[in-house]
């Protein structure tokens, strides 16, 4: 006889509930942006990266655990096969109210083809990558990538009834002069806008020293022209939100650099895998792969995910490295999710 499957919720040393869930669905992606991947990036192959049905497993194992808010990403998630079914499966535990929200980021390349397919299928908001609005820019940022059909994946997200939220990351020297004409944008299309540092994460060709912005910087310069007042308001992610009085939208800081996000911190992440990161910003990690191909019950599982939680860390800390030095963090943000 197993034991049933349990339901206790899953909490860390530091009392954090575990409620959120980002899954790397796939390590690939259509683009190569340039402070994410180096131009030929080796993926890994097939029979190491998750099935779609063990993904479910997994992402079941924790929503019975507490999880309510699953967000599917990479690589570029719309890129995996089958990520619909994956999507349509995963739907259940909206339509049952185990699970709060599912949803992705993604680059927004194929959001036109799947748009109507991820509302059918509960989503409700997505994250589109967005850094620039001109067109050179944006194949200099993503080096594969034509803004124009980003345009029509933004477009069709929300005509399909999707809320959008577009992420810029905030780039010395390349986007920094776009962030007025991005927030305008958004606003005219009804879309928020959230700002991110550059994390230095995983080897790539340049240097990440040029590109860094604080956003503190970012902020005092739009202080200059808007009132900016502090909102309480979370999402259950690490953004920290302003409103700008005068055209009244929200504008979302993520600054894992200049300020350290981790005392709420509610998330794990979960790789193409299967592995399991307690925290983004550091290397230890639990092999839920391998339990979930040697164990078909879940006690295995269950026993597996609280040893997991119980070495979840206070916090990280990133810092910048200088030319040449090794990035605080080996792996590649498309390995663990953005
Ligand atoms: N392909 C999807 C997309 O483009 O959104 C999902 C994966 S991507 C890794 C998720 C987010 O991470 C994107 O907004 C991307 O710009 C951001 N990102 C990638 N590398 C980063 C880095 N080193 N620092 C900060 N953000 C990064």
């Amino acid at each position: 006889m197993h034991a049933p499957p349990s339901s206790a919720p899953l909490i860390d040393p530091f009392g954090r509930r575990i409620t959120y869930l980002r899954v790397s669905v796939t390590d690939r992606c259509d683009f190569r942006c340039v402070y994410c991947m180096a131009e030929d990036m080796t993926f890994l192959p097939k029979s190491e990266v998750l099935s779609l049905e063990e993904i479910d497993r997994l992402a079941s194992a924790f929503i019975r655990r507490g999880t309510r808010k699953i967000r599917l990403t990479g690589g570029e998630p719309l890129v995996r096969r089958g990520i619909i079914d994956l999507v349509r499966s995963l739907g259940r535990h909206l339509a049952s109210g185990a699970l709060e929200e599912l949803t992705l980021t993604s680059n927004g390349s194929q959001m036109a083809r799947f748009a109507d397919d991820l509302f059918a299928a509960g989503v409700r908001r997505v994250n589109i990558s967005l850094d620039t609005l001109d067109a050179e820019k944006f194949t200099a940022i993503t080096r594969w990538g034509r803004l124009g059909q980003v345009l029509e994946g933004i477009a069709a997200a929300k005509a399909a009834g999707l809320k959008v939220k577009l992420n810029m990351v905030a780039l010395a020297g390349t986007d920094d002069d776009e962030i007025e004409a991005m927030l305008a944008f958004a606003a005219r299309e009804g879309h928020d806008l959230t700002l991110i540092e550059t994390m230095p994460m995983g080897e790539i060709d340049g240097d990440r020293m040029d590109q860094y912005l604080p956003l503190s910087a970012v902020r005092a310069r739009l202080e200059q022209r808007f009132t900016l007042t502090d909102l309480a308001a979370r999402t259950g992610g690490p953004a920290r939100y302003v409103r700008i009085e005068e055209t009244g939208q929200t504008l979302g800081f993520i600054t894992p650099l200049t300020h350290n996000f981790c005392e709420s911190c509610n998330r794990v992440r979960l790789t193409a895998t299967g592995q399991l990161y307690m925290c983004l910003g550091q290397e230890d990690r639990a092999d839920l792969r391998a339990v979930v191909r040697t164990h078909a019950d879940d006690a295995a599982l269950d026993a597996a995910l609280d040893e997991a939680i119980a070495r979840k860390p206070k916090g990280h800390d990133f810092v910048i490295e200088r030319r040449g030095a090794r990035p605080a963090v080996p792996r590649h943000m498309s390995v663990t999710g953005g």
